[in-house]
């Protein structure tokens, strides 16, 4: 395994947007479970309101850039998810892929070197084509899969954990989604949700709830003891880049 000592397998997770809202419960929870957090930002949306008409988060409060600092402080990362959250196509990724990397960059005063793919997986390719060259290092993506630990940074797959998934299955909330799958594969989970909040979701085939959120880490830490790596997508690429082996390419 490709894991610091003593570790077998990887959890960490990641927030969509970056939600204001999430300082008033969600990173309490982390704090609580010593789980450093992640949010994907759009990078011309910061500390504003959120303006993407359409989207079940239109409107609501952003991180600003003093909170993301003192995130950051805390072992929070973030990634760059795109400059107005189109969906990533050959002809716009200049703007949407290139350049949203330097205002994210100029807006935080750090390096962001994730790109996180908005709306679906039909950006995919697109991203792909533009983000090594634009100085990125990993895409984060909505594949729904474990990350094998010869992980592919190009292709970060992550789960959604939602309280329901869309039809014809309607899947129910399972806490356990995709983890005994990463302890017996030593892979790493990525999970993918917005802005849990008590008692409800803004869009069940969107996000969990606050309490649903909590089951989940509590789930992960009996699953994982003393094996799980609670870590943030960054440290984790950190850690490969600088692990033995053959992966001089990143
Ligand atoms: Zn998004």
């Amino acid at each position: 395994m490709p894991w610091p000592v003593g570790k077998r397998w990887v959890y960490s997770v990641t927030y969509d947007e970056g939600c204001a809202a999430l300082l008033d419960h969600v990173v309490p929870l982390h704090q609580r479970h010593d789980l450093p957090g992640h949010v994907a930002l759009v990078a011309s949306q910061i500390g504003v309101p959120r303006n993407v008409p359409g989207s079940s988060f239109d409107g609501l409060p952003i991180l600003t850039v003093a909170d993301l600092t003192g995130l950051r402080a805390g072992g929070w990362g973030v990634s760059c998810h795109g400059l107005t959250h189109a969906a990533i196509t050959p002809s716009n990724a200049a703007e949407e892929v290139v350049r949203a990397k330097a205002v994210i960059e100029a807006t935080l005063g750090w390096e962001v070197p994730i790109f996180c793919v908005p709306n679906n997986n039909d950006g995919y390719p697109a991203s792909r084509q533009a983000a090594p060259a634009a100085g990125y290092r990993a895409i984060l993506t909505i594949y729904d899969a474990v990350n094998p630990p010869d992980v592919d940074p190009w292709r970060l797959a992550r789960v959604p954990i939602h309280s329901e998934y869309p039809p014809p299955f309607y899947s129910a909330w399972d806490p356990y989604k995709r983890l005994h799958q990463a302890r017996d594969l030593g892979g790493w989970v990525i999970d993918y949700c917005h802005c849990p909040l008590p008692g409800r979701t803004l869009h069940p085939w969107k996000d969990c709830t606050l309490e649903q959120l909590a089951e989940r880490f509590e789930t992960v830490r009996r699953v994982g003891g003393e094996e799980v790596w609670l870590a943030e997508p960054n440290a984790v690429l950190d850690w490969l880049c600088n692990a033995p082996g053959d992966r001089d390419g990143w």
